[in-house]
C-alpha cells in the first residue's frame, strides 16, 4: 500500500499517472479539504471531487477540474437567477454536491459520503479527507480576508498575500484511517501540490506531521517548483508570503522535519546539488506532466525510486515495498 498526500491539479495530473502504473486499490489518498465551500447551498470538496473524477476516468483534462463533456446549464439558469456564478459547477459534477450534501444533511461524515460517491463511481482506490471536521484556509490580504477559492477563483489570485491559516485546523483530528494509512504505508508520496494551500491544510491536521516523522515508509515529495517558479498558479506568490523561497530548497524547508527524498526536476540539478550538500537526498528527473506518457513516467520513476536501493538506510523488513505489482 502506498499512501498520498494530495490537493489540487497538480495532485490530479500526478496520481492520473500512478493510477495507471499500478493497481488502484494499493493507493491510499489522503486529500485536502481546506478548500471546501458552501456553494449554492451545497456542500462541494473540490480536491476531493477532482481526484474521485480522475480515480473514476471521468476528470475533464482539459480544465483539469470537473466531469470531461459535461455541460453547465444549471449554471447558466443560476445566472439568470441572479445568482453568482463565479464558481464554475458542470451538471454531473452537480448531481456529486448534491448527493454528498444529502448524505452530509442525513447524519453521515465527509469519510462516509466520500466513501459512498467512491463506491458508486468504481472508484478502487481509497480516497480519505484530511479529516472529517471543517477546517478552512483563510487567505489575508489588503482587501481582507478571503476563503481559498473566493482569492483563487472569484479574484484570480491577483491580491498580495499577507498570510495563509487554517480556521478550526487545531480543534480537528485526522479522518479515520489517515494516520494508520500514513504510518503503515511502504511509501508516503507528496505529490506537487501547492504546499502551502494544498498539502499545508493536511499538515496542520493535529497529529499528521507526527505521523509523517514517524511513517514505516520513506516519504518522497514530488516539487510543485521547477527553475524557481511554480509551473501553474500561486504557490509562488503563497510560498513567500510564508517565509519560504520560490525554489526546491523552499520544498525541502516546508517538509524538512519529515521529508526523506525530494524528487526535483533535471533543471535543478545544479539546486539540488546544493541541497544535497545539507544532507537531503534529491532526485532529478522529468517532472513536467503535459501528456498522458509523462503522467505515467514520473509515477513510474517516483514509484522505482520508492522501491530501489535508495531506501537501503530503511530496515530490511520497513523498506519491502509491494512494487513488483507495478503494471508496465
Ligand atoms: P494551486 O493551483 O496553487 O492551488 O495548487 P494545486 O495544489 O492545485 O496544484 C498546482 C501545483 O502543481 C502548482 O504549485 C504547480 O506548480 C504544480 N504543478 C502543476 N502541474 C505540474 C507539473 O506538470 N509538474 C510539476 N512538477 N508540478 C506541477
Amino acid at each position: 500500500m502506498i499512501c498520498v498526500l494530495t490537493g489540487g491539479t497538480g495532485g490530479a495530473k500526478f496520481v492520473d499517472g500512478l493510477r495507471q502504473v499500478m493497481p488502484p486499490e494499493e493507493i491510499t489518498l489522503v486529500v485536502n479539504t481546506g478548500d471546501d465551500l458552501m456553494w449554492w447551498g451545497l456542500y462541494v470538496s473540490p480536491d476531493i471531487d477532482s481526484i474521485t473524477y480522475v480515480l473514476s476516468g471521468l476528470l475533464s483534462r482539459e480544465r483539469g477540474w470537473g466531469v470531461k463533456g459535461d455541460t453547465f446549464l444549471c449554471l447558466q439558469a443560476m445566472g439568470q437567477l441572479g445568482e453568482p456564478t463565479w464558481f464554475h459547477t458542470g451538471d454531473r459534477d452537480l448531481a456529486v454536491h448534491l448527493l454528498r450534501s444529502r448524505l452530509l444533511a442525513e447524519g453521515k461524515t465527509l469519510s462516509e459520503a466520500t466513501s459512498v460517491i467512491c463506491d458508486k463511481l468504481a472508484v478502487k482506490a481509497h480516497i480519505l479527507p484530511m479529516s472529517d471536521s471543517r477546517v478552512e484556509t483563510r487567505v489575508d490580504t489588503p482587501i481582507g480576508e478571503l476563503s481559498f477559492e473566493e482569492y483563487f477563483v472569484q479574484r484570480w489570485y491577483q491580491d498580495p498575500v499577507n498570510s495563509v491559516r487554517f480556521a478550526g485546523a487545531s480543534d480537528a483530528e485526522p479522518a479515520p484511517g489517515v494516520i494508520d494509512a500514513i504510518v503503515s504505508a511502504h511509501a508516503v508520496l507528496i505529490a506537487p501540490s501547492n504546499p502551502v494551500t494544498s498539502i499545508g491544510p493536511i499538515l496542520a491536521v493535529p497529529g499528521i506531521r507526527e505521523a509523517l516523522c514517524r511513517a514505516q515508509g520513506k516519504v518522497i515529495a514530488v516539487s510543485p517548483i521547477v527553475a524557481n517558479a511554480a509551473v501553474a498558479g500561486p504557490a509562488g506568490i503563497l510560498m513567500a508570503a510564508e517565509g519560504l523561497p520560490c525554489s526546491i530548497a523552499g520544498i525541502a524547508r516546508a517538509y524538512e522535519d519529515f521529508l526523506d527524498v525530494l524528487i526535483a526536476d533535471t533543471r535543478d540539478a545544479g539546486a539540488a546539488e546544493a541541497l544535497r550538500g545539507n544532507g537531503l537526498r534529491v532526485q532529478c528527473t522529468q517532472t513536467i506532466m503535459r501528456s498522458a506518457e509523462d503522467k505515467m513516467a514520473l509515477a513510474k520513476t517516483v514509484l522505482s525510486f520508492a522501491a530501489a536501493g535508495l531506501l537501503s538506510d530503511k530496515p530490511a523488513a520497513r523498506a519491502a515495498a509491494p512494487f513488483g505489482s507495478v503494471n508496465d
